[in-house]
C-alpha cells in the first residue's frame, strides 16, 4: 500500500512480516501464501505487493492490467508447483455480494480435490 491508499488490511501485515504466513511463491511484484482457513487441500492467496488502489477487482483501472495478468500467471505457476495436475479453481471475491472480506485484491487458488459447480 502507499500512504494515500485505502486503509491497511491484514495483508499489509503479512507483506511486512508483522504476522507470519506460509509463503509458497514470491517475486518482486506478488506474494503467494497459504490461506489461514483452507477450503481445500491447496488454498493459496495471491496478492500484489503494492495495492495501488486495487482494493478489489471492481476498482481496477487500465494501469492495473499488467499486475492483473501477473497475478493470474502466478496462479498457474503455483498450481504447477502444488502439483494440481488434475485442475484447480481461481476465485476473486468482490464486494459484499461477492463475500469479499479483505480489501486488498487477491486471487484464491483452490485445488487438490474435486470441486462442485455451482454452490455460490
Ligand atoms: P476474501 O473473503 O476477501 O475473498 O478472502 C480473504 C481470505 O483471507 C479468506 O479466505 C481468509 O481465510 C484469509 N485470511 C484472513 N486473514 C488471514 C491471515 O491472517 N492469514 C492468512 N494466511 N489468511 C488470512
Amino acid at each position: 500500500a502507499t500512504p494515500s491508499d485505502s486503509p491497511p488490511t491484514v495483508f499489509d501485515k503479512i507483506l511486512n512480516k508483522e504476522i507470519p504466513s506460509t509463503v509458497v511463491y514470491e517475486d518482486d511484484k506478488v506474494l503467494a501464501f497459504r490461506d489461514i482457513a483452507p477450503r481445500a487441500p491447496t488454498h493459496v492467496l495471491i496478492i500484489p505487493k503494492v495495492r495501488d488502489g486495487l482494493t478489489g477487482l471492481s476498482k481496477a483501472k487500465e494501469r492495473h492490467c499488467e499486475i492483473l495478468g501477473h497475478l493470474l500467471y502466478t496462479a498457474k505457476l503455483v498450481a504447477e508447483q502444488e502439483g494440481l495436475d488434475d485442475g484447480f479453481r481461481i476465485v476473486i471475491n468482490d464486494g459484499p455480494n461477492g463475500c469479499q472480506t479483505v480489501y486488498h485484491i487477491h486471487l484464491h487458488l483452490i485445488g487438490g480435490r474435486q470441486m462442485d459447480w455451482f454452490t455460490g
